[in-house]
């Protein structure tokens, strides 16, 4: 393969998008970027960039043109957990359209690899009932009963890879995110998942003061920084794992401890006012790294306290908040 390659990134409009922009610029490739608006918060570095509804197989064929090597294909209608619980209908269907149609254009433009961002919501809801719950191996997903809407979508998108793969010889790649986070992302407005809501509760809350949390506070997760998640996208695009991966940390932690997290890093003390009323999602979600330590030789190594350093720090200066004590800023430096 080619050392410098012509790669599109779908939903380079968006958080992890973007970061991937920047970083496939960084080794020098050729980026064209598609979406349906333009990043949000800092210039995409993209050498072109192309607003387009990605549902249609017109704008799909429009995207790929012109000799692509590889697709990533990030673009999708999501949110957290409040977004996705009340929304089943329209991110299916617009989910499906983007990824049948996308898959399609990038084989009839003989795109040699096409990688699909497919979501942990995709495992089975009956294996994630317990705050201390197993990890979640890649095989874990089956018998199906993945995550309402979402989920569904996503499962069935990871099928039409494989048979794309099965059918055509078309040379696709699925990766399984476990909850990523980061500057850059969205932290407001409904659509933000819970380490950029947490940071932003946190960086408005006065000293002293209460920090709503959805839910009571107990459910579990594993969260990856986003420099990690764009590093093990790549290794994955340039390896030859046809089966879906899972991509993630696997450090368990409750929502509580995440709020704990955050205020000693905003040097905050808080009173947690919890609401059970709020969706939560399953009990609790972990992932097995084990294949893709086999496959990929590699893991997400960046801790929580250095990410959600840096993603508070973000957060807070966006907000026109201080960014954190002094005391706080030496201990992250500390952590590497
Ligand atoms: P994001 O919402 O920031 O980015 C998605 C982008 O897709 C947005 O910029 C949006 O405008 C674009 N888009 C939506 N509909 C479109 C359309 N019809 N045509 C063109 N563009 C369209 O989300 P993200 O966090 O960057 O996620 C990227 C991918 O990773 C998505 O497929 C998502 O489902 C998946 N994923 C993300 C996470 C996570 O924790 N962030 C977890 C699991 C899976």
């Amino acid at each position: 393969m080619k050392s410098k390659l012509r790669i599109l990134v779908t939903g380079a409009g968006g958080f992890i998008g973007h970061h991937l922009v920047n970083r496939l610029k960084a080794e020098g490739h050729w980026v064209r970027g598609a979406d349906l608006k333009h990043p949000e918060y800092q210039s995409s570095a993209a050498d072109e960039f192309e607003l387009l509804d990605l549902r249609t197989l017109e704008n799909c064929l429009l995207s790929t043109r012109g000799g692509i090597d590889q697709v990533y294909n990030l673009a999708a209608d999501m949110g957290g957990i409040g977004f996705i619980t009340a929304n089943h209908a329209a991110p299916a269907r617009n989910n499906i359209l983007i990824n049948a149609q996308m898959l399609e254009a990038s084989r009839v433009q003989n795109v040699c690899r096409f990688l699909f961002s497919s979501s942990a919501c995709v495992y089975a809801q009956s294996k994630q009932t317990d705050t201390d719950v197993k990890p979640l191996k890649e095989s874990d997903a089956f018998p199906a009963d993945p995550e309402p809407g979402y989920g569904w979508e996503k499962l069935y998108a990871e099928q039409l890879c494989l048979y794309y793969r099965q059918d055509y010889q078309f040379e696709t790649r699925i990766v399984r995110f476990h909850n990523v986070y980061g500057p850059l992302g969205t932290y407001d407005g409904g659509r933000e998942k819970a380490p950029a809501a947490v940071c932003r509760k946190v960086a408005l809350a006065p000293d002293g003061g209460i920090v709503d949390i959805w839910g009571d506070g107990r459910r579990t997760r594993s969260f990856m920084y986003v420099d990690d998640c764009v590093e093990g996208l790549m290794r994955l695009m340039a390896s030859e794992c046809r089966e879906p991966l899972n991509l993630g940390t696997d450090r368990l932690i409750s929502v509580d401890g995440l709020v704990d997290l955050v205020c000693s890093i905003a040097g905050k003390e808080l009173t947690k006012h919890h609401d059970p009323n709020k969706p939560q999602g399953v009990r609790g979600r972990n992932s097995d790294n084990g294949l893709l330590r086999k496959t990929l030789g590699w893991e997400p190594s960046i801790s929580l306290e250095r990410g959600l350093g840096i993603t508070y720090a973000w957060i807070a200066q966006e907000l026109g908040q201080p960014r954190m004590k002094m005391r706080m800023s030496s201990e992250l430096a500390a952590t590497g």
